[in-house]
């Protein structure tokens, strides 16, 4: 008899979809070279999305959820890669066209594997996580459009979040002016212990756009999107940045190119999922390097595999703080 693993299963029998979890074997995973053994996964606002079905991220059933995956290495038909090793993946159609980190098997193509650094364990890769690296992908772009500390500060929405935590630590350590913006001014204390300087509450932002305000700050890293990210465009200095990535609040985007005229400032695309081979690298890289390991502690929770749809529910209503890891195997 084959042997068998845990993992949780998506169906869509009809109408909506079902989530069980079941015992699985190795030949109900989709082809790829590299079977993983898979410790830990996380819970992102995709995988929130995934998980209940609020949003068609899953594109075929029956499906594995779970964007993210850390392990080793199990079997690998592809040399480049060796068993025992320490790997990950975020995204690359994982949780929608390929099955995914929610159980303690997968098996993924091997172009998708990225290493885990040395500084991390497999937990913490996942406390990373999309999440995490998002963070960085955000910070290299700001990076990129010259947004230094000498500059001035850098705004952080959806502060209180995974991309938001993790952003916040990266920026503070980097030397940044942390403004951080959440509806939970009653994690001031927390956001203020990852290195935020100053707290707004969201409803300076969420309200009515202002096309072009006061500038307030050189750099923007924006998980929200909707009227958030219109304002935030519309109070960054002459030249800034922002680094969209997130859509919390919404999809629409309802500003005006009065801040890209006028002031020059630019607005940076953030895509994960998609995100080349050697830009991943470079963003894991710089999280071993950038990222506080008592921050990551501090913004840190770890569940069973069992409170997965529960912790979906949870990220959606905007009530989980910071990230959540998968105990895979527990
Ligand atoms: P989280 O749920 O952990 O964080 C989102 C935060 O946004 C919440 O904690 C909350 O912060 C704030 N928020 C929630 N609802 C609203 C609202 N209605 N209006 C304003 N703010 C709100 O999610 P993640 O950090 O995992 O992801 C954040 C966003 O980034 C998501 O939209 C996700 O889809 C996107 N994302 C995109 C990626 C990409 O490749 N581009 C990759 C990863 C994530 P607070 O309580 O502090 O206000």
């Amino acid at each position: 008899m084959a042997a068998t693993f845990r993992g949780i299963w998506l169906t869509k029998p009809g109408d909506s979809q079902e989530l069980a979890f079941r015992d699985l074997t190795l030949d109900e995973l989709m082809p790829g070279e590299v079977v993983v053994a898979v410790s830990h996964s996380t819970v992102n606002y995709k995988d929130g999305l995934a998980i209940t079905g609020k949003a068609p991220i899953v594109r075929r059933y029956p499906m594995v959820p779970g964007i993210d995956l850390a392990g080793v290495v199990e079997s690998s038909e592809d040399p480049q890669w060796k068993p025992g090793e320490r790997v990950l993946v975020n995204g690359y159609g994982l949780s929608e066209s390929h099955m995914g980190g929610y159980a303690q098997k997968a098996r993924v193509k091997s172009g998708w594997l990225v290493r885990i650094p040395d500084a991390f364990s497999a937990a913490d890769a996942m406390a990373i996580g999309t999440a995490g690296y998002t963070a960085m992908l955000s910070v290299l772009a700001l990076e990129a459009h010259h947004v230094t500390p000498a500059k001035g500060p850098v705004l952080v929405t959806g502060a209180a979040g995974g991309v938001g935590s993790t952003a916040i630590a990266l920026l503070a350590k980097l030397g940044f002016k942390v403004i951080a913006s959440t509806g939970r001014t009653e994690e001031a204390d927390y956001l203020k212990a990852l290195g935020a300087s100053e707290i707004i509450a969201r409803s300076e932002l969420s309200g009515d756009v202002r096309p072009l305000g006061k500038e307030r700050w050189a750099g923007v890293i924006d998980s929200v999107g909707s009227k958030t990210l219109a304002n935030a465009i519309g109070a960054t200095s002459y030249g800034g940045a922002i680094a969209a990535c997130g859509l919390a609040q919404g999809m629409d985007l309802p500003g005006s190119v009065a801040p890209f005229i006028l002031r020059g400032v630019t607005l940076s695309g953030i895509d994960s999922v998609m995100a080349p081979m050697a830009i991943r690298k470079e963003a894991w890289m710089r999280l071993a390097r950038d990222l506080d390991a008592g921050a990551l502690t501090r913004m840190t929770r770890t569940i069973p595999l069992k409170d997965v749809p529960q912790a979906a529910g949870d990220i959606l209503a905007g009530k989980v703080r910071g990230r959540l890891v998968v105990d895979v195997a527990a």
